[in-house]
């Protein structure tokens, strides 16, 4: 018997593994998890119902078109269904995007540090990542990426706002861009923080893909709505684009579970819009809070603050963590903490207050 093990694609070397946001401690006194951007409610009870009931057919393949669950989007987003397409989470949409765009000798773009299921993604695909640095406040520099575009760019994802710095980018900065871009060239409006934003010249993507066929938008309903465990999110995009991701989607990727839920939700928005607001309050208080005790924070329009912490980065997630609220680290950088019930933003801010006593003397 030979030694060697099957043959893997040179491109898998090297890919750094996804690194999901820690779990709360089960054991602590009380534990938090600010680490991935979750909404803290728990599910609606009619949305839980729904599920429930869904549940009963598991036995069964869900539908694989989605057909209702892009009925209600197409209505809901004044969207046409052939414009639309549904995966698993808007992860599971944005790796089809790559996989239809894009392979070895192509180039994906993107803004670093943003989403960091980006660069896996791309080096799975064999296309190579082009990262342009954000600007010293945090914001996506258009203006470099515009001038890194080549022959070779296939895909520029925009996450707006970004993860995990929390910044926008606006609407005449975001056009001025697009005019710039090749019309081959496909851009990826990532908006799966869409629901949190109260910036008036932040551009809903949707209004921007409409005289753009070079522009998709992706949403998730993983975030706002509530539904990170059931992973479903989508893309609008017009037709060549969207019939692509419906032909390189996972085959029955979106659970019947998900898919009655997601139309759950959607039909009862305006509680789950609520939760939001009360959010985004709690939004404002962590961020004025912060602001207050000394921390520069970048203005935040998503459910996270981003602290840059650069060397003291992993201390002060351990402090958070030791005060039972878990966060999420990029060593050496900083810190993204996610805007969770009030009790917790409380811990955090009482961690982050000491923490800043310690630094400062
Ligand atoms: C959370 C997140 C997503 C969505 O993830 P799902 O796969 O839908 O759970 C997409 N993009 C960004 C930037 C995110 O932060």
């Amino acid at each position: 018997m030979s030694e060697t093990s099957p043959k893997l694609r040179a491109e898998l070397d090297g890919i750094p593994t996804y690194k999901p946001g820690k779990p709360a401690a089960a054991d602590g006194p009380v534990a938090f998890k600010l680490s991935s951007n979750e909404n803290p409610y728990p599910p609606l009870p009619g949305v839980m119902e729904t599920a429930i009931a869904a549940a009963r057919n598991f036995n069964r393949y869900p539908d694989m078109a989605c057909s209702g669950l892009m009925n209600e989007l197409s209505e809901r987003f004044g969207v046409p269904a052939t414009h639309l397409a549904t995966g698993t989470g808007s992860v599971g949409v944005a790796q089809s995007l790559i996989q239809s765009t894009s392979g070895p000798g192509d180039e994906v773009m993107y803004a670093w540090r943003s989403f960091e299921a980006y660069p896996i993604i791309t080096q799975i695909s064999g296309a190579t990542s082009v990262q342009v640095p954000l600007t010293a406040g945090e914001v996506h520099d258009l203006d470099a990426m515009a001038a890194a575009i080549t022959e070779r760019t296939r895909l520029i994802f925009v996450c707006n706002p970004n993860n995990p710095t929390g910044t926008v980018v606006r609407r005449a900065e975001l056009e001025r861009f697009l005019d710039r871009v090749p019309s081959d060239v496909l851009v990826v409006l990532d908006e799966a923080y869409r629901e949190f934003i109260r910036d008036a010249e932040v551009p809903d993507g949707l209004e921007i893909y409409r005289d753009r066929p070079n522009v998709a938008v992706l949403r998730t309903f993983s975030k706002a709505y509530g539904l990170a465990g059931l992973r479903v999110g989508f893309a609008v995009a017009h037709e060549p684009v969207a019939a692509a991701l419906r032909k390189t989607a996972v085959p029955f990727g979106v659970s019947q579970l998900a898919q009655d839920a997601a139309v759950a939700s959607l039909r009862a928005e305006d509680e789950l819009l609520g939760r939001v607001g009360s959010l985004v309050c709690e939004r404002t208080r962590v961020y004025e809070g912060l602001v207050a005790q000394g921390w520069t924070v970048p203005e935040t329009q998503a459910n996270f603050v981003w602290l840059r912490l650069g060397e003291q980065t992993l201390d002060f997630a351990a402090a958070c963590e030791s005060a039972g609220v878990v966060v999420r680290p990029f060593a050496g950088e900083g810190v993204r903490v996610t805007i969770g019930e009030g009790e917790a933003n409380d811990v955090f801010l009482h961690t982050a207050e000491a923490f800043r006593k310690t630094l400062t003397g």
